[in-house]
């Protein structure tokens, strides 16, 4: 299939295009490189291109007669969503209908969207199926699954066929040690716990110890991201025009912070330093995915099964990669 891949510059989607790539797609990435690296992207394949520019992206499905759309390009940080939600709601929903009507204008009918489990707010019951109720608790949940809902109207109305992939936490980078996790500023748990181990940073905080969990600090679901890559590649294939899927995409195993921290340790053999600190705003207890729909509809599994294993992957790419991508 030809497929043009949004934000295939990014963590999840370089890793998502070289997956596809390895099973024989035609691959064409638009990104703008806001936060996305180049040297995420094999050669001859970006087109450097903002999706507010939508002359540009009509232009980019003439010239790759594009079939297919596996869409990443968003904003990402809870935290900034709550602070500047308009550059949430005019990127992730404002762009993401420009996207989709030059999808309908250039009869594209599979669309592979990128969505969340912070759709699902703090749901009351864990782990998450698809039908946990979906009460986003900020901006960034929200802009999701407005676009969730935007797609489920499209696809009734018009000849469009969409999977959205709700996933959980990405972790790791893929082992062959080509591409992984750089994010400036970097916020999530692994990279920044790596960075301690690598001396780059003092200590890890860890946002509130009181949480209604077996050791009081946060429990996630940490998927490797090369599992997320598969779970595109096997939505795409199975798209039928005019319907709509949704699947969660995660491990469906949950660890505490307290636990990442340990695993860590283990896997690096450094001493990590733990501050502890204050709950950050936003954060629900515990995220783990129920994946039965995706490993029963798509024949999805999840290959790496163990914290560890994931981290051993990420700890090789930082230890090779101290400066991300500038490392050359
Ligand atoms: N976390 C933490 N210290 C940090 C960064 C994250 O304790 O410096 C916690 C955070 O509160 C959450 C978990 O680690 O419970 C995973 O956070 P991350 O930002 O990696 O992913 P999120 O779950 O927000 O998507």
């Amino acid at each position: 299939m030809r497929i043009l891949v949004t934000g295939g510059a990014g963590y999840i989607g370089s890793h998502t295009v070289k997956h596809l790539l390895e099973h024989g797609h035609d691959v064409t990435v638009l990104d703008n490189l806001a936060v996305g690296h180049r040297a995420a992207v094999p050669a001859g394949r970006l087109v450097v291109a903002d999706l507010q520019d939508i002359a540009r992206v009509d232009q980019v499905f003439v010239e790759k007669r594009v079939e297919a759309v596996v869409h990443f390009a968003a904003h990402a940080a809870v935290n900034e969503s709550v602070t500047d939600p308009a550059k949430y709601y005019r990127n992730n929903l404002i762009n993401g209908i420009h996207l989709l009507d030059c999808v309908r204008r250039h009869g594209v009918t599979r669309f592979v969207f990128s969505s969340t489990c912070a759709t699902y707010g703090t749901p009351e019951v864990v782990p998450i199926t698809e039908e946990t109720p979906q009460l986003p608790i900020n901006p960034y949940g929200q802009t999701k699954l407005a676009f969730e809902k935007v797609l489920a109207d499209y696809a009734a109305a018009y000849p469009l066929g969409f999977a959205a992939l709700r996933y959980f936490n990405a972790s790791g980078a893929t082992p062959d040690g080509t591409l992984g996790e750089d994010h400036t500023p970097e916020t999530h748990l692994i990279p920044l716990v790596i960075q301690v181990a690598l001396g780059q940073r003092p200590h890890i905080s860890v946002f509130g110890t009181d949480y209604p969990t077996p050791d009081g600090t946060c429990v996630r679901d940490y998927v490797h991201v090369d599992d997320l890559a598969s779970a595109h590649r096997l939505a795409l294939e199975k798209i039928e025009p005019g319907t709509g899927m949704h699947f969660n995409v995660g491990m469906g195993r949950g660890y505490s912070v307290r636990e990442v921290i340990r695993t860590v340790e283990q896997v690096t053999g450094k001493a990590i330093k733990v501050v502890e600190a204050p709950r950050r705003a936003g954060d629900p207890p515990s995220l783990v995915a129920n994946a039965d729909k995706a490993r029963r509809d798509l024949g999805w599994s999840a290959t790496y099964t163990d914290l560890a294993d994931v981290v051993r992957t990420a700890w090789d790419w930082h230890r090779r990669h101290p400066q991300g991508y500038r490392t050359g």
